[in-house]
């Protein structure tokens, strides 16, 4: 079932159930069944949009130091990992780097607030030079994932949009990795009171059930393609956009946020790890242990480049899959996790690390 010129009810129901949880002025989804490719059809339309209302020189995108898009060329240009990027970086298009409001970039003695909006100040300081070339600003709102679970302060995100309707630049919100409650919230972008122009949903859309990814975004930008002409609407699809089992799973698993509240339950969960990883956070092999919703994650004390495959084979014989990004060791356990489980982590990665100080 092809979405382009028909409809099926689950479509429509996830659509319109999407559009009241979302952040408000999100009314209209565009699917497709990856993340890369949510995060190229905000690029592409945020592009058109302008082209569509007179501004053919808003063309260009910022990002965050140390952000993750995905894989595909475009989304990958904005990328910052250079792991990733650094072997493809000729087919890729140019894009922009702000400085990263992560944490752990903070002067000694600066609060992760004042360091927040100190990076927004260089955000805003590239935007009043750019704004003009500038189609959208594209993050990841609160915790940068792939990046190494860099965490920061929604002060940024407030004044990020405030700095893009001022300069009448996109804000384009990366919801892939923390949407559907990762950050504690069901989007991220909550605990900043803020709603952006575009938010790109998978991952825990479908709770990875199956393959399915939407764009949302608002009355204005949709309304810039309504046109007889047809080069002036947005001619993008995919053959599995809108899926409609992928949709069905979608609808239950949001069935499940309601009915068990999820939400309220891992607010539970994240007190009870977030106590019992206390000896984690004072082993003297960890920096930056830090929280975020139901997301965990420090910073071993090592220099040695093979951690992170040594970690994982340790961890593996401790009956646990931890695979850190580079020295970053990270927890992100499923919706599910209990008390038993919690002990299992703690007392795994304890025993991991001990296992590792010899070694590294
Ligand atoms: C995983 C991820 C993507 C890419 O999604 P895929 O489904 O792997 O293409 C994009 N952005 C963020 C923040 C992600 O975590």
């Amino acid at each position: 079932m092809i979405l382009a010129g028909f409809t099926h009810e689950p479509v429509v129901q996830l659509s319109e159930r999407l559009a009241r949880i979302a952040p408000a002025g999100l009314g209209h989804c565009f699917y497709a069944a990856d993340g890369s490719s949510a995060v190229e059809i905000a690029l592409k339309m945020s592009f058109h949009y302008w082209r569509n209302a007179g501004r053919p020189h808003k063309t260009g995108f910022v990002s965050l130091a140390n952000g993750y898009h995905g894989e595909t060329l475009g989304a990958l240009a904005l990328g910052d990992i250079s792991l990733f990027k650094r072997t493809y970086a000729s087919l890729l298009t140019r894009t922009s780097q702000v400085p990263s409001p992560d944490g752990r970039n903070a002067e000694p003695g600066e609060n992760d607030e004042a360091f927040a909006l100190r990076c927004a100040g260089a955000l805003e300081r590239h935007l009043e030079a750019h704004h003009a070339e500038t189609a959208a600003l594209v993050l990841e709102p609160l915790v940068q994932c792939a990046g190494g679970m860099g965490m920061y302060h929604p002060a940024y995100l407030r004044r990020s949009r405030e700095l893009c309707s001022r300069y009448e630049v996109h804000l384009i919100a990366d919801e892939i990795a923390v949407g559907f409650g990762r950050t504690g919230t069901m989007f991220a972008c909550e605990q900043a009171q803020i709603a952006p122009d575009f938010l790109c949903l998978s991952k825990g859309l479908s709770a990875g059930y199956l393959p399915l990814s939407v764009t949302m975004t608002t009355d204005a930008v949709y309304g810039a393609f309504w046109d007889d002409e047809v080069t002036r609407g947005f001619l993008h699809s995919h053959s599995y956009s809108g899926n409609p089992l992928a949709c069905r799973a979608a609808l239950a698993s949001l069935d499940i946020f309601e009915h068990d509240s999820v939400l309220d339950a891992n607010r539970r969960r994240t007190r009870e790890l977030t106590d019992l990883a206390a000896p984690i956070r004072e082993h003297p092999g960890v920096r930056h242990f830090r929280n975020n919703g139901m997301i965990w994650a420090f910073d071993a004390v090592t220099a040695d480049p093979h951690f992170s495959r040594k970690f994982f084979r340790e961890a593996l014989s401790h009956e646990l899959l931890l695979r850190p990004l580079g020295s970053t060791v990270y927890f992100m356990p499923p919706y599910v996790i209990g008390r038993d489980e919690m002990e299992l982590l703690v007392s795994g990665t304890l025993r991991t690390l001990d296992a590792l100080r010899g070694d590294t």
